[in-house]
């Protein structure tokens, strides 16, 4: 079965050429816009994310180290997925940095190390 075709925008079939994406211009600069809309989006919400791990990160550690237990962030608005940056120790940790505030996995699964960056960090 041949199937047909449609608008990446509208989802109306189209006619004519096989490699025809779109109805026509106004489709295709739409599409466009929406594309670039939506990384946009993903951009400021990431950025955001990332805002928020820090001063998570901040709150639960406001000087020098600090373990603290996953959820503790996870309720101060911390999502794990995101970071800006990693570190790894002389001991072989990989230290995961939000900015200026890190955090590594020690023994206790549901508990994490966290750090702030020292300026040693940034010369390797
Ligand atoms: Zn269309």
């Amino acid at each position: 079965m041949n199937k047909k075709k449609t608008c990446l925008f509208c989802n109306k079939p189209l006619n004519g050429r096989s490699d025809k994406k779109f109805c026509d211009e106004q489709c295709k600069s739409a599409f466009h816009n929406k594309n670039i809309e939506s990384k946009e989006a993903y951009i400021r919400f990431v950025n955001k994310q990332l805002r928020t791990n820090r001063s998570a990160l901040r709150k639960a550690c406001p000087e020098g180290k600090a373990t603290v237990r996953k959820q503790f962030l996870i309720s101060l608005g911390m999502n794990f997925t995101y970071c800006t940056h990693n570190w790894k120790s002389n001991n072989g940790n990989t230290y995961f940095f939000c900015y200026d505030y890190g955090y590594t996995n020690v023994d206790n699964p549901e508990k994490v190390l966290i750090i702030q960056q020292q300026s040693y960090m940034l010369n390797q």
